[in-house]
């Protein structure tokens, strides 16, 4: 797939992943955004998908945005959207890096006149006008589904199973869960072993590393499939399995470069595809709503479990990813060909 590598025109995906990284735009539209970005390692996805695609899209619709990555640290967070805040954002949107820091900001910003959007991830107890993401509970059940594939494919029968599960303080990272339980709990009701179920602290990929060390060995070195939540966990996942000198399907979320250049290597067996795009222009069109005082379009609601209360959402639909449909995110101008064969993760 690499000697033909031309480079299209889109799909911008050379994030540098470091930095102080700050990028704003300048339009004709009344009001400003500011967008919080909520680090550059649990994922290559926000500094190389999101912050170009909404810079691209507010940058279109003639919105000036402020687009902000608070680099994991919680109090950079805070005291970003106290500068958002002060320079007069009229709305704010945030990816947080766990839900009591993010319903802080929300309340301050809500005591200041602007409002706020939950990007991709929902504030438990915060204050949101609106939530966009993707299906999460569907985002797990494709990895799931995924893995009863892989291994099916291999027919590995009563394989034994490690899973890696997201941050604890990220919502998104339960409801992949929830998803991906609602297709293997049934597989470990039938005599499918799980030898390892952890979370990874702030989705940290170093810590991944020495988590999955612990549980291979806890587990006597035997594994037969990972349940990866991401691209970044499934990659810690790979290189454990290395140094073992084992080959398992192994799961993952995001169709990063190094996710994609992981399945053609065939070290993983699956990814989540999430066309980042879209999520990007339905932030910008619910931000334009809000600036025009108009009410958002959404596809339903969503339960805030710890504020209950249904937060109107707009929701978008995943899509699983195997080697035989990587064609698929290139044929989106998600990635390049190019990307795939020269990318680093
Ligand atoms: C996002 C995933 C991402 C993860 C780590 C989640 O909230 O939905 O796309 O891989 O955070 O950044």
């Amino acid at each position: 797939a690499c000697s033909s590598s031309k480079k299209t025109t889109t799909g911008g995906t050379t994030g540098s992943g470091s930095g102080s990284s700050s990028s704003s735009s300048t339009g004709a539209v009344k009001g400003k955004v500011g967008v919080i970005l909520p680090d550059t390692q649990s994922s290559a996805r926000w500094e190389s998908f999101d912050k170009p695609l909404l810079t691209k899209a507010f940058g279109d619709a003639g919105v000036t945005a402020d687009i902000q990555n608070a680099l994991g640290d919680k109090s950079k967070f805070v005291s970003i959207a106290d500068g958002m805040i002060q320079e007069g954002v009229s709305v704010l949107a945030i990816v947080n890096l766990d839900s009591a820091t993010g319903a802080q900001v929300e309340a301050k910003a809500k005591a200041a006149g602007v409002k706020t959007i939950d990007y991709d991830r929902l504030t438990l107890g915060g204050t949101a006008d609106y939530y966009v993401s993707f299906d999460n509970v569907k985002v797990g059940e494709l990895q799931g589904q995924g893995l009863v594939d892989c291994l099916k494919a291999k027919n590995v029968t009563s394989p034994h199973i490690i899973e890696l599960n997201g941050s604890p303080t990220d919502n998104n990272a339960t409801l992949f869960k929830q998803g991906a339980d609602s297709v293997l709990n049934p597989k470990y009701s039938a005599g499918w072993k799980k030898v390892g179920d952890q979370s990874v602290p702030d989705w940290d990929n170093a810590k991944a590393v020495t988590i999955f060390e612990q549980l291979l060995t806890a587990a006597g070195g035997k594994v037969d499939g990972v349940l990866a939540a991401n691209d970044g966990l499934g990659n810690s996942a790979i290189t454990v399995l290395k140094k073992n000198g084992l080959k398992v399907p192994v799961t993952g979320q995001d169709a990063t470069v190094g996710g994609l250049q992981n399945i053609l290597a065939g070290d993983q067996c699956m990814t989540v595809y999430k066309p980042i795009a879209d999520e990007a222009n339905g932030l910008v069109k619910l931000t334009l709503d809000l600036l025009q005082n108009k009410p958002g379009e959404t596809t339903g609601t969503v339960k805030d479990t710890q504020g209950n209360r249904d937060v109107p959402s707009l929701l978008l639909t995943p899509k699983a990813i195997t080697k035989a449909t990587v064609k698929d995110v290139v044929a989106d101008n998600f990635v390049t060909k190019a990307d795939l064969c020269t990318g680093k993760y």
